[in-house]
């Protein structure tokens, strides 16, 4: 039986090794690697995740290390900076998964890491976690996101249930910036250029504009945090979507780091639940 792998623990880390980047569009591109580590492992949603642990300049330690012993010994600064990626085209027999990740600039440690990796590069993580796949209890499924979320809504496509639709939206930079994304019949797949515009402006845009669907549906909704404000109204406020059947968050916001968005997560979420009753109370 697999090993049934859920939330990342503080503790555990893994190893991966890089065998392949392929640049799959001007705005992604996809490290392969090899990881022993997941052999036999149970990962069977469609949005699993590791936390990459970059260790930090004048550390004294590298990999192979044991996490918790760094974590017990060394002064936070030290500890490894996480940075959470989602895992696609996992196989559990080989050990292997693909990770896309969004090319945006010099700034940051995952983005410009992934632009210069190259095969026989090592990198270790925690995890991985997950939570959500489509399930047959729906009928339908809304999918969104920008590219940061585009890994897990192409997973989520290639694992729709039998007799369910989906329609999908990814926004990306420009019309020219799509990539291959194979699309089973019962899906459409809407792409949302940019051009220019805000992040996730555009996205939010498209998936007003396509309603509130009259079947049963499931909505898994990710990318910029303040997407996620403005969608969480359209469903909340505007519409009487359950929240049950929806899975929305921010994967990253405009202007922070993702260590300074963990840490105001909780702020943002608690002042747009605060406007989102204040807003239900006066309707
Ligand atoms: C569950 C989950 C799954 C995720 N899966 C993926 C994935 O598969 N692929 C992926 O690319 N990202 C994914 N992300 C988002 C990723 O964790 C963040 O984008 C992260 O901030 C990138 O780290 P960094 O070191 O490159 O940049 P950081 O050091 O965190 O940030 C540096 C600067 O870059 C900006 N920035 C960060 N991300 C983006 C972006 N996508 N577009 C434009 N500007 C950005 C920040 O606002 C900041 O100004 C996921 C996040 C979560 C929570």
């Amino acid at each position: 039986m697999g090993v049934h792998m859920t939330a990342p623990t503080r503790r555990a880390a893994r190893g991966a090794t890089v065998t392949a980047t392929t640049r799959i569009s001007p705005d992604l591109i996809r490290l392969s690697f090899t990881c022993p580590g997941i052999i036999g492992a149970d990962l069977p949603y469609t949005d699993h995740y590791v936390k990459l642990l970059f260790v930090p300049e004048g550390a004294d330690y590298s990999w192979p290390y044991d996490l918790a012993e760094i974590r017990d010994t060394r002064p936070r600064e030290m500890h490894p900076v996480t940075r959470t990626y989602t895992l696609c085209n996992i196989d559990t027999v080989a050990g292997t998964f693909d990770i896309d990740f969004v090319i945006h600039g010099d700034e940051g440690l995952a983005g410009p890491w992934a632009m210069t990796a190259s095969p026989g590069d090592q990198i270790a993580f925690a995890g991985p976690g997950g939570k959500w796949s489509p399930t047959p209890d729906y009928e339908h499924f809304v999918l969104a996101g920008d590219e940061a979320a585009a890994p897990a809504i192409v997973e989520a496509l290639q694992q729709l249930p039998a007799g369910t639709t989906a329609t999908a939206y990814i926004e990306i930079s420009t019309d020219g910036a799509r990539f291959d994304v194979p699309t089973p019949a019962s899906a459409e797949l809407v792409w949302v250029p940019r051009e220019g515009a805000v992040h996730g402006s555009r996205l939010i845009e498209a998936v007003r504009a396509g309603g509130y669907p009259g079947r049963k549906t499931s909505w898994f909704i990710h990318g910029v945090a303040e997407m996620v404000k403005e969608t969480r109204r359209f469903l909340f406020v505007d519409g009487d979507v359950d929240r049950a059947d929806v899975s929305i968050s921010g994967y990253w916001r405009l202007g922070m780091t993702e260590d300074q968005w963990q840490a105001s997560k909780r702020e943002f979420a608690e002042a747009m639940e605060a406007d989102e009753a204040a807003s239900a109370a006066l309707s």
